[in-house]
């Protein structure tokens, strides 16, 4: 009979020591402390993983990482593949203006061997307004966009976690960014945390929630974008895409998405 094995892992952030101890995981023992923060972010870093007592091999985690096929998204499910972890691409169809941007997440997992899971899930009542056009980074940093969905994230990490916890996953990852994102409730550190609280309150299997690139600009995302060998058009961020004859789409170049992704891959040094 194998022996069973039992791991631990430290990991020191910059937002706070976080410590597991696995025993199978049959149960999991979570110690937390006081959170000092960096530049008033309290991430979590995910480039260290488990590693067996008996020095043996880095334990692998199952993932499920909630992936748009926006950049943020992309680039966590390929750090995850780069950190050997088994994964899963989620997305969700809400009837979303930028459907297309489903169809380059699921052309990144294809060409990735990434296994890629979508949920239908109801149709918003859509914001009234039309969404900002031609704003500049400075003024989309400020305001959020009139076509913000308050609660759109919380039901997706409801079912991201749900989807976790029936496949027995370790974590499930967002791409979130409060750098580039800061009039936005829910992309905030303190929005992750307290949403990871109430999930281990409300089930008996708690699964960490991280947001891997919490505290990176926009145009760091683009860099590490790059060093993975994906390039602009490997991702879509446009929310008011173009059809084109033919079936395809074109950026508009003009909404908060597309300013934001423009100024990410122009900035890279
Ligand atoms: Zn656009």
């Amino acid at each position: 009979m194998p022996v069973p094995w039992l791991a631990i892992e430290v990991i020191p952030t910059c937002g706070f020591p976080y410590a597991r101890i696995s025993h199978r995981r049959i149960w999991k023992i979570r110690a937390r402390f006081a959170r000092p923060t960096v530049g008033g972010v309290s991430c979590k870093p995910l480039n260290q993983q488990a590693k067996c007592l008996d020095g043996g091999e880095p334990r692998p985690m199952k993932v499920v990482v909630c992936h748009s096929g926006g950049l943020d998204s992309s680039v966590c499910v390929i750090r995850a593949l780069n950190q050997g972890h088994e994964l899963l691409s989620l997305g969700f169809n809400y009837g979303q203006r930028a459907r297309i941007e489903l169809r380059y997440a699921k052309n990144l997992c294809d060409r990735f061997g990434v296994e890629r899971k979508v949920f239908r899930v109801p149709r918003w009542s859509r914001p009234p307004r039309e969404t900002h056009r031609d704003r500049d980074i400075e003024e989309i940093r400020q305001r959020p966009s009139r076509g913000f969905l308050p609660g759109r994230n919380a039901i997706f990490m409801c079912l991201a976690v749900t989807e976790a916890i029936g496949r027995d996953a370790d974590e499930v990852w967002l791409g979130l960014n409060c750098i580039d994102s800061p009039g936005y409730p829910d992309c905030q550190p303190a929005f992750v945390e307290a949403f990871e609280r109430m999930m281990t309150v409300g089930t008996d299997h708690p699964i960490a929630i991280r947001a891997p690139l919490m505290d990176l600009s926009k145009p760091n995302i683009a860099a590490e974008a790059r060093e993975y060998g994906l390039t602009r058009d490997d991702v879509w961020s446009c929310y008011r895409p173009r059809r084109k004859r033919g079936g395809s789409y074109e950026r508009c170049n003009s909404c908060d998405g597309c300013g934001v992704s423009n100024h990410a891959w122009e900035m890279i040094v």
